[in-house]
């Protein structure tokens, strides 16, 4: 199902959330390792992003520490309604497929972690330092979301393979420096 410049699995919509506005669930049963959405967009540098007006700088999509996926536009597409989970049932492969963690039941919401695609940016003259308060109700709710989350050790080892690709390498490197 084709979604503005993206891709979703045509067992997924957009609803209400009552806590978190809009979301989006499943409508059928989902199985694990099966492919909920395609990231597309116009790549853009953090510069040129916060340059846009406010209203078309909504859901970018993170994809390096200089660059972010955004939609320029301004209407919403069905796949910037995922919402962000400490506790997701989804999680990415390479850098634009987001995929089901586990089997996910029907009218379950679809969430991912941020921390499996937000690091800390860099542009020229911007601070867009992510630093924000999580209300997603999981038991093991952080409580609060932030560009350095990737480092948790306990998140590294939950997520290893699910993490965007460029986050998967970062993590690699470290290790590999002594
Ligand atoms: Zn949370």
């Amino acid at each position: 199902m084709i979604t503005g410049n993206s891709w979703m699995h045509a067992g997924l919509e957009v609803r209400n959330s009552s806590s978190k506005g809009k979301g989006v669930f499943a409508k059928e049963k989902i199985t694990q390792g099966e492919r909920l959405a395609i990231f597309g967009g116009s790549v853009m540098t953090f510069d040129e992003l916060n340059n846009l007006p406010e209203h078309m700088q909504s859901h970018p999509m993170q994809i390096e520490e200089r660059f972010v996926f955004g939609c320029k536009s301004t209407t919403p597409e069905d796949t910037d309604y995922f919402n962000h989970s400490c506790d997701p049932n989804a999680g990415f492969h390479g850098q634009i497929f987001l995929v089901a963690m586990r089997d996910i039941q029907k009218d379950e919401e679809i969430s991912f972690d941020y921390a499996m695609v937000i690091s800390e940016s860099v542009g020229n003259d911007i601070d867009l330092d992510v630093d924000m308060d999580c209300h997603c109700e999981a038991m093991n709710c952080r409580k609060r979301i932030t560009e350095k989350d990737w480092r948790i050790p306990q998140l590294r080892e939950k997520y290893k393979e699910y993490f965007s690709e460029y986050i998967k390498q970062k993590i690699l490197y470290e290790t590999k420096v002594p």
